[in-house]
């Protein structure tokens, strides 16, 4: 079988896949699933902290937890201001605007502009002062769910995979407040990355602690929290929207 033609066939194959599964959960509204976790905390209006390195990564990559959480009290803790090109006061601006289309209130949203703490594709920040200033956010907001990048950052970001081994060093050396677990968001494959709502079967085989699924209205509205980043929407961010499954999905994994 020629190579385009039994690609052609696998996207069709994924796409049937996908609608029959969202049919028979009758996914119309979203849906989020969770397996082994504080149930009854994601239930009852529990305190969720988010934790990003830079203005748009809550809208890039945890739009579907954050939109799928709304019955939740959501905090962001964002540690830097995404300063890499000198664009830091503005991008703070279209974060807060960003977080309201999310659901996350200004009040609390918290930026950083740490001089040890520098937006940078290759600067891995120092743990021990990331952490702490985590976890005084998480003791002072009296957080149950703490959610944030995995090992590989989604992007490989060395920003991004700073925050996980701070997290993951308060979460190791029980440093974190009885009863606060943690989620990380899993890194997919390029392929995976890129084919929307095409990787639901995918994600769903994997078998994540959480699994968020965004309806379409609820797309739009991480659409819209994307067009916020004014200023770092180049062609391939529009790309991005369209393409990544990070837009509609997130699956998942408690530390
Ligand atoms: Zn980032």
């Amino acid at each position: 079988m020629p190579i385009p033609f039994a690609l052609l066939l696998s996207f069709i194959s994924l796409w049937l896949a996908s609608c029959w599964w969202l049919r028979r959960r009758r996914c119309c509204h979203g849906r989020t699933f969770l397996k082994d976790g504080p149930e009854a905390a994601m239930t009852s209006s529990p305190r969720v902290l988010f934790v990003t390195a830079h203005p748009d990564d809550e809208a890039m990559f945890f739009a579907p937890a954050l939109l799928r959480l709304a019955q939740a009290q959501l905090w962001l803790f964002c540690a830097s201001s995404g300063n890499y090109y000198s664009q830091g006061e503005v991008r703070k601006t279209e974060l807060l605007e960003s977080c309201a289309v999310l659901g996350i209130p200004s009040s609390n949203v918290t930026i950083l502009d740490h001089r040890d703490l520098p937006d940078h594709p290759s600067v891995e920040w120092d743990v021990r002062l990331l952490s702490d200033l985590i976890l005084k956010h998480i003791e002072t907001h009296q957080i149950d769910l703490v959610v944030t990048f995995d090992a590989r950052g989604v992007s490989s970001h060395a920003n991004h995979k700073s925050l996980y081994a701070a997290v993951r060093y308060l979460h190791s050396e029980r440093k974190l407040p009885e009863g606060c677990r943690v989620l990380t968001l899993e890194t997919v494959n390029l392929f995976r990355k890129y084919i929307s709502i095409l990787d639901l079967p995918i994600s769903w085989l994997q078998s994540p602690d959480a699994l968020f699924v965004l309806a379409e209205e609820e797309a739009g509205l991480a659409k819209r929290a994307m067009q916020c980043h004014r200023s770092q929407l180049l062609w391939f961010r529009h790309l991005y929207v369209i393409f990544s499954r990070y837009m509609v999905i997130n699956s998942l994994k408690f530390l």
